[in-house]
């Protein structure tokens, strides 16, 4: 079975840990130090503070902006169905701006049309690494006196043009969120970013974070699970665990399952010496990486079979990879099935992203509707050789055929 995807086992990490084991409270303090300082430098942002994950880190910035009862907040339409508890439990109104199905991204058009006299700020996402139009969005969002928040949890790395410079995402709203989860691209087994050009705001969120406490296990124990779940992933019997666990009958139980184990917010602890050991590792290779898989990237879109379309990705900048993530018209429960049977594993519906404003009770983004109804994730991953690659392919055409 080509499972879904893969995350890297590397010595590096394991020799990180061994290193990071005897350092002191100050070493670990300098490394975070470290970190923050590099990753500013390389997303060309004022300010970023290391925090306890992606999701913290948008908390942090919507109770630094003083967000609340009676304000309405934009969010993309299609994202993350986790990010809209964090925000309807500050008491504001979330309001969803429809996506293209096309790029899975919000438009300014799309965002316009929801802006009110109580929005206070948008949230876009550059969704599976692709730039939405954010430099256009963030011009609507300061005409309109809103603060512009960019979910930068896939597109590490991706950047748009401003007037011919290269600028990465992240630094063209009032501020980021970036995720250092096991399974993006910047991996630190857990934690996150928050990148801002704000210095009140940054020194907020400072202060906050500066009070939290030190503790090293959840990250430890986050780094065996996911040795344990890899360890899995690769083992033969993956194949048959995968057939039972995504049957028709089971996949949304199993899906919310291990959502609930993998995103169960703890109470957010300091940003650990490891994790920003970790995190500048990847932080180094992360040019290297992209453009990798940005070539892995090419060679699936330009050899899908019929029937699918590829993401549209470089619209509004030039793509950052996170997932390979396709529109299929027919039924893709089907798919599903017959690619497993043929051993690929596909991930569709809310395994690739939620359409959020159905959650939120709109009935007007057929957009999103559309993006949830045929998304379909493809096996891709950094490491992936070009013959597993073409296997994945030559797979995922037999289940096709067998489905049309
Ligand atoms: C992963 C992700 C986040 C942040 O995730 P954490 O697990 O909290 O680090 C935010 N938004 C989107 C769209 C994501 O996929």
């Amino acid at each position: 079975m080509i499972p879904r995807r893969r995350l890297p086992l590397r010595y590096a990490d394991f020799r990180a840990l061994l290193q990071d084991l005897g350092s002191t409270r100050q070493q670990a303090r300098d490394a975070v130090a470290e970190f923050e300082a590099e990753f500013a430098a390389q997303m060309a942002t004022p300010h970023a503070i290391a925090v306890a994950s992606g999701r913290d880190a948008l908390c942090l910035i919507v109770d630094a902006l003083e967000l609340g009862a009676g304000d309405e907040v934009i969010v993309p339409a299609y994202t993350l169905a986790e990010l809209l508890p964090l925000l309807a439990a500050r008491g504001v109104k979330i309001v969803p701006a429809d996506v293209d199905p096309a790029t899975f991204n919000v438009t300014c058009a799309s965002v316009r049309a929801r802006i009110g006299p109580r929005t206070r700020a948008i949230l876009v996402l550059h969704e599976s690494g692709a730039p939405c139009d954010v430099v256009a969005l963030n011009a609507l969002a300061e005409a309109h006196g809103i603060a512009l928040i960019e979910d930068c949890a896939h597109a590490a790395g991706a950047a748009v043009s401003v007037d011919n410079v290269r600028r990465p995402v992240g630094g063209i709203g009032r501020a980021a969120l970036f995720s250092l989860e096991a399974n993006k691209a910047l991996a630190a087994f857990g934690g996150g970013v928050v990148a801002t050009r704000d210095a009140g705001l940054a020194q907020r969120i400072r202060a906050r974070v500066a009070a939290r406490p030190y503790r090293s296990g959840a990250v430890l124990r986050k780094y065996g699970f996911k040795l344990i779940e890899e360890l899995g992933v690769r083992s033969p019997l993956y194949a048959l665990a995968a057939r039972i666990l995504f049957a028709p009958q089971r996949a949304g139980a199993f899906e919310s399952f291990y959502r609930r184990a993998n995103q169960r917010i703890r109470v957010p602890h300091a940003f650990t010496g490891l994790q920003a050991r970790w995190a500048r590792l990847r932080l180094r290779e992360l040019a290297a990486r992209n453009a990798r898989l940005n070539a892995l990237w090419e060679l699936f879109a330009h050899n899908l079979p019929q029937g699918f379309m590829a993401q549209t990705r470089t619209a509004c900048g030039a793509p950052a990879f996170y997932n390979f993530v396709a529109r299929y018209a027919g039924d893709s429960g089907a798919l599903r099935q017959a690619a497993q049977r043929h051993g690929l594993d596909l991930g569709i519906g809310g395994e690739v992203m939620d359409d959020c404003a159905r959650l939120l009770g709109y009935a007007d983004c057929p957009g999103a509707a559309t993006a949830l109804r045929e998304a379909v994730l493809i096996p891709c991953w950094d490491g992936m050789d070009e013959r597993t690659a073409w296997r994945g392919l030559e797979r995922l055409r037999a289940a096709a055929a067998e489905v049309a």
